[in-house]
C-alpha cells in the first residue's frame, strides 16, 4: 500500500515499511542496533518474555506541525520510564541515547506514513523483550529491543467526546509493591475481561480502586485520572501503582502554568463522585472527558455532551503545543531529522 487515506485512520495497526531492531546479552553493554523491514521475527518457544511475562513497551506520538516540523512529545521522559521498567524486570535498561536514536530513525525510515497536520499521529511503539531462552523463573540471557510504528487517527473523531465509566470493585489492576508503576506487558492481559464486561454493559471502561483500602481511585483502564471541583484539579498521587503517565505530568506543569491550584493526593471514589468535570489521559487519547461515572447503585452525571472548561482549556493547550498551534512554554518538543543518512 502506498497510498492512506489520512481521513479514515483510526486508532489500529498499520503495517509501515521498517523496523529497528538490537539485542543485547545479559551482561553486556547495549550497542546501536539498526533498521529492517517492518515483520515477522523468529523467537525461542523458552523465551522469557513468552513463558514468564519478561517484557515492557513504550508509547509516543509523532505529530506533523503546522509549521510542517515533525516532533516527539518529551520522548527524554518515556526513555526514562523504559529504564525503570527494565530494572524493575531484571532487564538490561537501554541507554537513553540508544533509546532516541532508535525513535528517530524509525520515524524517519517510515516518514511516508506521518499523517498531515492534524490528520493524526504516527504512532511509536518500542518493546524490550527477554528474548533468550530460559526454563527456571529467571531473566532471559538475551534481550532485544524493538521500535515500530502505525500511522494513527485521532482517538475521538470529530473532535472530544464524553465517556461513560463504571468502578469495579471485583477487580484490581496493580497491588502495592507489585509492577503497576511500570509499563510491563504483564500488566494488560488481565485488564481485558473487566473492561470487555464493561463495554457489554455500555461503559467505555472500568475505573480501578487501590488494593490496599479499595477506596481511592487509581486509573481508568491504562489512563491516567484527574476530576476538578471548585476549580481546584485533583489527581491521584504516585504511589507505585499508578503508572507515571507523561500525559498526566504535563497536565500537572501545565495547569500550574495557567495558574490552578493542583492537589495531588489520594482521591477517593467518593469525592470524585462530587466532583464538577472529570477526565482521563494518557498518549493514545490526550485527554478523554468523563461523561459519567457508576459506582453501585450510584452514578454522577458530569456532563451529557457539554465538556467542562477546566477540561477543555488543558486539552487544547496540550493539542496545541503537539500541533504547534500555541506556544511550547517548557520546550517539551523534539524535533526529528527527516533526512538521516540511515544504512538500510
Ligand atoms: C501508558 C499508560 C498511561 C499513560 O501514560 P502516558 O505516558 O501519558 O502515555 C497511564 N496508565 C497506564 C496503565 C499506562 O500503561
Amino acid at each position: 500500500m502506498n497510498e492512506v487515506d489520512w481521513d479514515s485512520l483510526t486508532f489500529s495497526l498499520t503495517k509501515t515499511d521498517w523496523m529497528y531492531i538490537a539485542k543485547c546479552n545479559l551482561g553486556d553493554a547495549w550497542v546501536p542496533g539498526k533498521i529492517i523491514p517492518y515483520g515477522n521475527f523468529e523467537i525461542d518457544p523458552a523465551a522469557g518474555v513468552l513463558n514468564y511475562g519478561q517484557g515492557i513497551f513504550e508509547g509516543m506520538k509523532a505529530h506533523r506541525t503546522v509549521n510542517d516540523r515533525v516532533v516527539i512529545f518529551r520522548p527524554e521522559e518515556n526513555a526514562k520510564r523504559f529504564q525503570s521498567g527494565a530494572d524493575r524486570l531484571g532487564m538490561p535498561p537501554v541507554p537513553e541515547s540508544i533509546f532516541l536514536d532508535a525513535v528517530e530513525q524509525v520515524v524517519s525510515a517510515n516518514k511516508k506514513w506521518i499523517p498531515p497536520s492534524g490528520k493524526g499521529a504516527l504512532y511509536i511503539r518500542p518493546l524490550l523483550l527477554g528474548t533468550g531462552p530460559i526454563m527456571g523463573v529467571a531473566p532471559a540471557p538475551e534481550y532485544t529491543f524493538i521500535v515500530f510504528v502505525t500511522p494513527v487517527g485521532p482517538y475521538f473523531k470529530g473532535g472530544l467526546s464524553c465517556i461513560k465509566l463504571i468502578i469495579t470493585d471485583e477487580y484490581h489492576r496493580a497491588a502495592p509493591g507489585g509492577s503497576g508503576g511500570v509499563k510491563a506487558i504483564g500488566n494488560y492481559a488481565p485488564g481485558m475481561m473487566p473492561s470487555k464486561n464493561a463495554k457489554k454493559n455500555g461503559f467505555a471502561e472500568v475505573i480501578y480502586l487501590d488494593a490496599e483500602y479499595h477506596k481511592y481511585i487509581e486509573e481508568v483502564g491504562a489512563a491516567n485520572f484527574f476530576c476538578i471541583k471548585d476549580d481546584i484539579i485533583y489527581t491521584p498521587e504516585l504511589t507505585g501503582t499508578i503508572l507515571p503517565g507523561i500525559t498526566r505530568d504535563s497536565i500537572i506543569q501545565l495547569a500550574k502554568y495557567f495558574g490552578f491550584q493542583v492537589i495531588i493526593e489520594k482521591v477517593s471514589a467518593e469525592f470524585a463522585l462530587d466532583a464538577d468535570e472529570a477526565f482521563c489521559c494518557g498518549t493514545a487519547a490526550v485527554i478523554s472527558p468523563i461523561g459519567s461515572i457508576t459506582h453501585g447503585q450510584k452514578t454522577k452525571v458530569f456532563s451529557s455532551g457539554n465538556i467542562g472548561p477546566v477540561t477543555q482549556k488543558l486539552y487544547n493547550s496540550i493539542s496545541g503545543i503537539h500541533s504547534e498551534l500555541v506556544e511550547d512554554p517548557f520546550g517539551w518538543l523534539h524535533e526529528v531529522d527527516l533526512n538521516l543518512n540511515l544504512q538500510y
